[in-house]
Protein backbone atom coordinates (compact mmCIF):
# COMPACT_ATOMS: atom_id res chain seq x y z
CA UNK A 1 0.00 0.00 0.00
CA UNK A 2 0.93 3.55 -0.57
CA UNK A 3 -0.35 6.44 1.16
CA UNK A 4 -1.47 9.63 -0.10
CA UNK A 5 1.91 11.31 -0.39
CA UNK A 6 3.40 8.42 -2.02
CA UNK A 7 5.57 6.71 1.17
CA UNK A 8 5.28 3.34 0.91
CA UNK A 9 3.14 1.60 3.98
CA UNK A 10 6.27 -0.25 5.92
CA UNK A 11 8.11 3.14 5.43
CA UNK A 12 5.37 4.59 7.67
CA UNK A 13 4.76 2.43 10.23
CA UNK A 14 8.43 1.85 10.52
CA UNK A 15 8.80 6.22 11.31
CA UNK A 16 5.43 5.75 13.49
CA UNK A 17 7.11 2.92 15.56
CA UNK A 18 10.79 4.96 16.25
CA UNK A 19 10.21 6.04 20.03
CA UNK A 20 10.96 9.70 20.18
CA UNK A 21 12.60 9.98 23.46
CA UNK A 22 14.75 8.83 25.82
CA UNK A 23 11.52 7.78 27.85
CA UNK A 24 10.20 5.51 25.08
CA UNK A 25 13.58 4.31 24.46
CA UNK A 26 12.99 0.76 25.75
CA UNK A 27 15.95 -1.33 27.21
CA UNK A 28 19.81 -0.15 27.37
CA UNK A 29 19.37 1.34 30.85
CA UNK A 30 22.93 2.48 31.23
CA UNK A 31 23.70 3.74 27.83
CA UNK A 32 20.09 5.74 28.22
CA UNK A 33 20.92 7.05 31.49
CA UNK A 34 24.54 8.54 31.10
CA UNK A 35 23.19 9.92 27.73
CA UNK A 36 20.69 11.26 29.66
CA UNK A 37 22.97 13.08 32.18
CA UNK A 38 25.84 14.35 29.12
CA UNK A 39 22.25 16.00 27.30
CA UNK A 40 20.72 17.62 30.39
CA UNK A 41 24.34 19.39 31.79
CA UNK A 42 25.01 20.46 28.09
CA UNK A 43 21.39 22.10 28.21
CA UNK A 44 22.43 23.77 31.59
CA UNK A 45 25.13 24.92 30.40
CA UNK A 46 23.75 26.42 27.25
CA UNK A 47 26.14 24.45 24.59
CA UNK A 48 26.00 21.90 22.12
CA UNK A 49 26.61 18.47 23.49
CA UNK A 50 29.62 16.50 22.88
CA UNK A 51 30.79 13.97 20.83
CA UNK A 52 28.79 10.80 20.70
CA UNK A 53 30.13 7.27 19.41
CA UNK A 54 27.62 4.81 19.50
CA UNK A 55 28.80 0.89 18.75
CA UNK A 56 26.78 -2.26 18.29
CA UNK A 57 25.45 -5.03 15.82
CA UNK A 58 22.62 -3.25 13.69
CA UNK A 59 18.90 -3.09 14.45
CA UNK A 60 19.66 -1.85 17.92
CA UNK A 61 18.74 1.70 17.72
CA UNK A 62 21.83 3.78 16.81
CA UNK A 63 20.18 5.61 14.48
CA UNK A 64 16.73 6.39 16.69
CA UNK A 65 18.88 7.59 19.64
CA UNK A 66 20.87 9.97 17.41
CA UNK A 67 17.79 11.46 16.30
CA UNK A 68 16.33 11.65 20.11
CA UNK A 69 19.77 13.09 20.78
CA UNK A 70 18.64 16.00 17.72
CA UNK A 71 14.91 16.05 19.37
CA UNK A 72 16.20 16.10 23.23
CA UNK A 73 18.42 19.37 22.39
CA UNK A 74 15.98 20.94 20.06
CA UNK A 75 18.34 20.80 17.62
CA UNK A 76 18.08 19.78 13.41
CA UNK A 77 19.53 16.44 12.71
CA UNK A 78 21.86 15.54 9.65
CA UNK A 79 22.04 12.09 8.40
CA UNK A 80 25.39 11.13 6.18
CA UNK A 81 27.50 7.91 6.16
CA UNK A 82 31.12 6.62 6.27
CA UNK A 83 30.32 5.01 2.63
CA UNK A 84 29.02 8.21 1.55
CA UNK A 85 32.07 10.35 2.24
CA UNK A 86 34.61 9.24 -0.12
CA UNK A 87 36.92 12.56 -0.21
CA UNK A 88 37.77 15.06 2.47
CA UNK A 89 35.44 17.59 -0.19
CA UNK A 90 32.15 15.74 0.85
CA UNK A 91 33.11 16.13 4.21
CA UNK A 92 34.19 19.66 4.06
CA UNK A 93 30.77 19.93 2.44
CA UNK A 94 28.64 19.27 5.02
CA UNK A 95 30.55 20.77 7.75
CA UNK A 96 30.62 23.58 6.10
CA UNK A 97 26.89 23.72 5.95
CA UNK A 98 26.03 22.95 9.28
CA UNK A 99 24.02 25.43 11.44
CA UNK A 100 24.57 26.00 15.16
CA UNK A 101 24.09 23.05 17.44
CA UNK A 102 23.01 20.88 14.81
CA UNK A 103 23.50 17.15 15.12
CA UNK A 104 25.45 14.94 12.69
CA UNK A 105 24.74 11.48 12.64
CA UNK A 106 27.21 10.08 10.55
CA UNK A 107 26.13 6.19 10.18
CA UNK A 108 28.89 3.46 9.81
CA UNK A 109 31.92 6.24 10.79
CA UNK A 110 34.34 3.20 10.25
CA UNK A 111 33.80 3.12 6.61
CA UNK A 112 34.67 6.57 5.90
CA UNK A 113 38.14 7.33 3.24
CA UNK A 114 41.35 8.29 5.26
CA UNK A 115 41.40 11.81 4.28
CA UNK A 116 38.09 12.63 5.33
CA UNK A 117 38.71 11.18 9.11
CA UNK A 118 41.80 13.08 9.07
CA UNK A 119 39.63 16.43 8.46
CA UNK A 120 37.09 15.43 11.01
CA UNK A 121 39.32 15.25 13.83
CA UNK A 122 40.45 18.87 13.41
CA UNK A 123 36.51 19.71 13.11
CA UNK A 124 35.76 17.56 16.20
CA UNK A 125 38.38 19.12 18.54
CA UNK A 126 39.01 22.39 17.24
CA UNK A 127 35.54 23.16 15.45
CA UNK A 128 37.35 24.42 12.14
CA UNK A 129 38.38 22.69 9.08
CA UNK A 130 41.50 23.41 6.33
CA UNK A 131 39.84 23.35 2.77
CA UNK A 132 42.97 22.84 0.73
CA UNK A 133 42.61 24.87 -2.89
CA UNK A 134 44.57 24.08 -5.73
CA UNK A 135 47.07 21.12 -5.90
CA UNK A 136 51.23 20.23 -5.90
CA UNK A 137 53.16 22.95 -4.87
CA UNK A 138 50.76 25.71 -5.51
CA UNK A 139 48.16 24.22 -3.08
CA UNK A 140 47.05 26.19 -0.23
CA UNK A 141 45.10 25.59 3.24
CA UNK A 142 42.31 28.10 3.95
CA UNK A 143 40.94 27.73 7.23
CA UNK A 144 37.46 27.54 7.59
CA UNK A 145 36.05 28.45 11.05
CA UNK A 146 32.92 25.65 11.94
CA UNK A 147 30.00 26.69 14.14
CA UNK A 148 30.03 24.27 17.20
CA UNK A 149 27.81 21.43 16.46
CA UNK A 150 27.38 17.31 18.02
CA UNK A 151 28.74 14.31 15.94
CA UNK A 152 26.88 11.17 16.55
CA UNK A 153 29.27 8.37 15.04
CA UNK A 154 27.65 4.81 14.93
CA UNK A 155 29.34 1.63 14.07
CA UNK A 156 29.06 -1.48 14.57
CA UNK A 157 32.92 -2.17 14.88
CA UNK A 158 34.04 -0.08 17.52
CA UNK A 159 37.45 -1.93 17.50
CA UNK A 160 38.02 -0.77 14.12
CA UNK A 161 37.74 2.80 14.63
CA UNK A 162 41.55 4.25 15.13
CA UNK A 163 42.30 5.69 18.35
CA UNK A 164 42.46 9.19 17.47
CA UNK A 165 38.92 9.42 16.38
CA UNK A 166 37.68 7.53 19.64
CA UNK A 167 39.26 9.95 21.74
CA UNK A 168 37.57 12.65 20.43
CA UNK A 169 34.32 11.25 21.39
CA UNK A 170 33.18 13.17 24.77
CA UNK A 171 31.13 9.64 25.77
CA UNK A 172 30.73 6.08 24.22
CA UNK A 173 27.78 3.87 24.60
CA UNK A 174 28.05 0.04 23.59
CA UNK A 175 24.20 -1.40 22.84
CA UNK A 176 24.07 -4.83 23.77
CA UNK A 177 21.35 -7.24 22.45
CA UNK A 178 18.19 -6.88 24.55
CA UNK A 179 16.73 -9.20 26.79
CA UNK A 180 13.08 -11.14 25.90
CA UNK A 181 11.18 -8.89 28.27
CA UNK A 182 12.37 -5.41 26.60
CA UNK A 183 11.98 -6.50 22.89
CA UNK A 184 8.19 -7.75 24.40
CA UNK A 185 8.34 -4.04 25.81
CA UNK A 186 9.08 -3.04 22.27
CA UNK A 187 6.51 -5.26 20.53
CA UNK A 188 3.59 -4.17 23.36
CA UNK A 189 4.55 -0.44 22.29
CA UNK A 190 4.52 -0.84 18.46
CA UNK A 191 1.09 -2.85 18.82
CA UNK A 192 -0.47 -0.38 20.44
CA UNK A 193 0.52 1.76 17.69
CA UNK A 194 -0.36 -0.80 14.99
CA UNK A 195 -3.90 -1.28 17.11
CA UNK A 196 -3.19 -4.59 16.74
CA UNK A 197 -4.73 -7.70 19.09
CA UNK A 198 -1.42 -9.57 20.71
CA UNK A 199 -2.18 -11.52 24.32
CA UNK A 200 0.77 -11.78 26.43
CA UNK A 201 1.77 -15.39 25.19
CA UNK A 202 1.69 -14.01 21.63
CA UNK A 203 4.14 -10.80 22.59
CA UNK A 204 6.61 -13.59 24.06
CA UNK A 205 6.72 -15.94 21.23
CA UNK A 206 7.99 -12.93 18.58
CA UNK A 207 10.38 -11.76 21.42
CA UNK A 208 12.22 -15.02 21.70
CA UNK A 209 12.41 -14.94 18.08
CA UNK A 210 13.70 -11.21 17.75
CA UNK A 211 17.21 -12.36 18.02
CA UNK A 212 17.66 -9.55 20.60
CA UNK A 213 16.87 -6.79 18.19
CA UNK A 214 13.80 -4.43 18.15
CA UNK A 215 14.09 -3.51 14.11
CA UNK A 216 13.76 -7.36 13.71
CA UNK A 217 10.72 -8.01 16.38
CA UNK A 218 9.04 -4.84 14.90
CA UNK A 219 9.46 -6.79 11.29
CA UNK A 220 8.24 -9.94 12.64
CA UNK A 221 5.26 -8.54 14.16
CA UNK A 222 4.62 -7.07 10.92
CA UNK A 223 4.53 -10.24 9.43
CA UNK A 224 2.69 -11.79 12.21
CA UNK A 225 -0.31 -9.19 11.38
CA UNK A 226 -0.04 -10.20 7.87
CA UNK A 227 -0.46 -13.72 8.77
CA UNK A 228 -3.43 -12.97 11.31
CA UNK A 229 -5.38 -10.95 8.68
CA UNK A 230 -5.02 -13.82 5.96
CA UNK A 231 -6.41 -15.90 8.05
CA UNK A 232 -8.93 -13.79 9.94
CA UNK A 233 -7.40 -14.53 13.35
CA UNK A 234 -8.56 -11.36 15.27
CA UNK A 235 -6.32 -12.05 18.54
CA UNK A 236 -2.76 -13.39 18.31
CA UNK A 237 -1.75 -16.45 20.67
CA UNK A 238 1.31 -18.09 20.84
CA UNK A 239 0.29 -20.31 18.33
CA UNK A 240 -0.87 -18.06 16.10
CA UNK A 241 2.35 -16.12 16.11
CA UNK A 242 4.74 -19.86 16.03
CA UNK A 243 2.69 -20.70 12.89
CA UNK A 244 2.89 -17.56 11.15
CA UNK A 245 7.07 -17.08 11.73
CA UNK A 246 7.57 -21.22 11.05
CA UNK A 247 6.00 -20.01 7.98
CA UNK A 248 8.89 -17.30 7.78
CA UNK A 249 11.14 -19.46 8.23
CA UNK A 250 12.56 -17.76 11.29
CA UNK A 251 13.08 -20.55 14.02
CA UNK A 252 12.18 -21.03 17.48
CA UNK A 253 15.37 -19.35 18.80
CA UNK A 254 15.23 -16.35 16.22
CA UNK A 255 18.10 -17.63 13.82
CA UNK A 256 17.30 -16.39 10.15
CA UNK A 257 18.63 -17.84 6.91
CA UNK A 258 22.07 -16.33 7.33
CA UNK A 259 22.44 -17.46 10.94
CA UNK A 260 21.47 -21.02 10.16
CA UNK A 261 23.86 -21.24 7.24
CA UNK A 262 26.43 -19.97 9.26
CA UNK A 263 25.98 -22.84 12.03
CA UNK A 264 25.68 -25.52 9.01
CA UNK A 265 28.53 -24.81 7.29
CA UNK A 266 30.51 -24.71 10.38
CA UNK A 267 29.54 -28.42 11.40
CA UNK A 268 28.57 -29.57 7.46
CA UNK A 269 31.82 -28.58 5.78
CA UNK A 270 34.61 -27.56 8.08
CA UNK A 271 33.34 -30.30 10.82
CA UNK A 272 33.14 -28.22 13.52
CA UNK A 273 35.65 -25.75 13.00
CA UNK A 274 38.22 -24.10 13.78
CA UNK A 275 38.02 -22.24 10.15
CA UNK A 276 38.60 -18.87 9.66
CA UNK A 277 36.68 -16.21 9.15
CA UNK A 278 36.72 -15.28 5.20
CA UNK A 279 36.68 -18.81 4.72
CA UNK A 280 33.67 -18.92 6.28
CA UNK A 281 31.96 -15.69 4.58
CA UNK A 282 32.75 -17.68 1.03
CA UNK A 283 31.16 -20.77 2.04
CA UNK A 284 28.05 -19.10 2.53
CA UNK A 285 28.16 -16.82 -0.17
CA UNK A 286 28.71 -13.51 2.04
CA UNK A 287 30.84 -10.49 2.83
CA UNK A 288 33.49 -11.07 5.14
CA UNK A 289 31.82 -8.22 7.28
CA UNK A 290 28.28 -9.01 6.89
CA UNK A 291 29.12 -12.77 8.70
CA UNK A 292 31.18 -10.83 11.64
CA UNK A 293 28.94 -7.97 12.25
CA UNK A 294 25.65 -9.03 11.20
CA UNK A 295 25.55 -12.68 12.40
CA UNK A 296 28.39 -13.86 14.22
CA UNK A 297 27.58 -11.47 17.52
CA UNK A 298 23.99 -13.24 17.89
CA UNK A 299 25.31 -16.85 17.57
CA UNK A 300 28.21 -15.74 19.90
CA UNK A 301 25.88 -14.60 22.58
CA UNK A 302 23.29 -17.69 22.12
CA UNK A 303 26.59 -20.25 22.86
CA UNK A 304 26.23 -21.74 19.40
CA UNK A 305 29.43 -20.55 17.86
CA UNK A 306 33.17 -20.02 19.63
CA UNK A 307 35.79 -17.76 18.55
CA UNK A 308 39.55 -18.78 19.31
CA UNK A 309 42.71 -18.01 17.86
CA UNK A 310 42.31 -20.81 15.35
CA UNK A 311 39.10 -19.74 13.76
CA UNK A 312 35.39 -20.07 14.04
CA UNK A 313 34.19 -23.43 16.11
CA UNK A 314 30.33 -24.59 16.37
CA UNK A 315 29.62 -25.30 20.04
CA UNK A 316 27.71 -28.46 21.24
CA UNK A 317 24.43 -26.55 21.24
CA UNK A 318 25.15 -25.56 17.75
CA UNK A 319 24.55 -29.29 17.11
CA UNK A 320 22.12 -29.85 19.47
CA UNK A 321 19.96 -26.66 17.41
CA UNK A 322 20.37 -27.84 14.08
CA UNK A 323 19.57 -31.74 15.79
CA UNK A 324 23.36 -33.31 14.64
CA UNK A 325 25.44 -35.64 16.13
CA UNK A 326 28.85 -33.82 16.71
CA UNK A 327 31.49 -36.12 15.46
CA UNK A 328 33.29 -38.64 17.68
CA UNK A 329 35.65 -37.98 20.35
CA UNK A 330 34.31 -34.10 19.91
CA UNK A 331 35.25 -31.67 22.62
CA UNK A 332 34.39 -27.70 22.08
P1 LIG B 1 21.48 0.31 11.78
O1 LIG B 1 22.79 0.66 12.31
O2 LIG B 1 21.40 -1.03 11.11
O3 LIG B 1 20.77 1.40 11.02
P2 LIG B 1 20.30 1.01 14.21
O4 LIG B 1 21.05 0.46 15.39
O5 LIG B 1 20.57 2.40 13.80
O6 LIG B 1 20.56 0.04 13.05
P3 LIG B 1 17.55 1.80 14.40
O7 LIG B 1 17.30 2.12 12.96
O8 LIG B 1 17.75 2.93 15.33
O9 LIG B 1 18.75 0.78 14.51
O10 LIG B 1 16.39 0.90 15.02
C1 LIG B 1 15.66 -0.01 14.25
C2 LIG B 1 14.17 0.03 14.62
O11 LIG B 1 14.02 -0.59 15.89
C3 LIG B 1 13.60 1.43 14.73
O12 LIG B 1 12.70 1.67 13.69
C4 LIG B 1 12.84 1.47 16.05
O13 LIG B 1 11.45 1.47 15.80
C5 LIG B 1 13.18 0.19 16.74
N1 LIG B 1 13.91 0.42 17.99
C6 LIG B 1 15.24 0.44 18.13
N2 LIG B 1 15.59 0.60 19.41
C7 LIG B 1 14.44 0.67 20.10
C8 LIG B 1 14.15 0.81 21.50
N3 LIG B 1 15.11 0.86 22.39
N4 LIG B 1 12.87 0.87 21.86
C9 LIG B 1 11.88 0.76 20.95
N5 LIG B 1 12.09 0.60 19.62
C10 LIG B 1 13.35 0.56 19.20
Amino acid sequence: MVSADGEPEERMIEAALRPKSLDDFVGQRRVREQLSLVLEASRMRGRSADHVLLSGPPGLGKTTLAMIIAAEMNAPLRITSGPAIQHAGDLAAILSSLSEGEVLFLDEIHRMSRPAEEMLYMAMEDFRVDIVVGKGAGATAIPLDLPPFTLVGATTRAGLLPGPLRDRFGFTGHLEFYAVDELERVLRRSAGLMDLAVNSAGFAEIAMRSRGTPRIANRLLRRVRDWALVHGVDQIDSRAASAALDMYEVDARGLDRLDRAVLQALVGKFHGGPVGLSTLAIAVGEETETVETVAEPYLVREGLLGRTPRGRIAMPAAYEHLGIEPPAGYAA
